[in-house]
């Protein structure tokens, strides 16, 4: 089995015991901060269906297939596997695990299966992929599609583009917070994105550190690197605003543990 596809499973398998056993309460949690993404993939669904659809073939949309499941090594975050696995039914998550453990040398994609990508709720990666001929197509139906996606395709990084509190990097926090770890959590393992995250003073974490099991938020110190406890959850209104919001908003709503 590939390091890849054994990272994947290792992965999904982490998240779906993890929201398998977490608490009415925290589910629901989870489902809130999702809501605004959730809107934005079913405003990329109904672009789709409006603009794509008719240039799209069989092999691709027709067929639950996105024009990237030929390549090797899809990028998937994180938070794309915490997304499925919440609003997956369960049917579909066996069917997502199954094909991860069976190895098969003539799909490309390891999540590819014969009806089509296995994933419920596709990674962002993939459903924002548009081929040359799709693209090309797309501007000679309508010109003004183009610039309706280029706006999509801006709107997708308000989620997970660090450059300001991001759902995807706050759902790493919120799992890291539990004592989760993946390598598949890059806002927070990925050199490139933490150094954007530290550009824009957002290189935080939180994390269940004292022995009483309370949250520790704890900040990257620009100057060193290195990771220095800052302040407790309760008092943590020393961070930006906006940062502090999105703690107080997300994460710590599940108050200590
Ligand atoms: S994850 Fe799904 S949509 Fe993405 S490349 Fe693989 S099969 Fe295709």
């Amino acid at each position: 089995m590939s390091t890849y596809r054994e990272e994947q499973r290792e992965s999904q398998e982490l998240v779906i015991r993890y929201l398998r056993e977490a608490s009415a309460v925290e589910r629901a949690q989870l489902k809130r901060m999702c809501k605004a993404y959730r809107e934005f993939r079913a405003a990329i669904h109904d672009f789709q269906r409006r603009h794509l659809h008719a240039i799209c073939t069989l092999s691709c949309f027709q067929s639950n297939l996105s024009a990237c499941c030929n390549k090797d090594g899809v990028i998937t975050f994180f938070a794309d596997l915490v997304v499925n696995a919440l609003f997956s039914p369960p049917h579909a998550l066996h069917h997502l695990m199954q094909g991860l453990n069976t190895v098969r040398d003539d799909i490309k994609c390891i999540y590819l299966g014969a009806n089509g990508c296995r994933w419920h709720i596709k990674p962002l990666v993939c459903e924002m992929f548009l081929c040359d001929r799709a693209l090309e197509g797309m501007k000679a139906a309508d010109p003004q599609a183009v610039a309706a996606w280029q706006r999509l395709e801006a709107e997708a990084k308000r989620f997970r583009w660090p450059d300001r509190p991001v759902l995807f990097d706050l759902i790493e926090s919120r799992f890291l917070a539990a004592g989760l770890c993946s390598p598949l959590m890059y806002l927070h393992n990925s050199p490139g994105l933490m150094r954007i995250k530290r550009k824009a003073g957002l290189a935080w974490s939180v994390r269940a550190g004292s022995p009483g099991g309370h949250w520790q938020l704890l900040q990257v110190s620009i100057d060193t690197d290195g990771w220095i406890p800052t302040q407790t959850a309760s008092s943590s209104s020393s961070l930006r605003p906006d940062v502090a919001d999105s703690v107080r908003t997300t994460f710590l709503a599940a108050g200590p543990r």
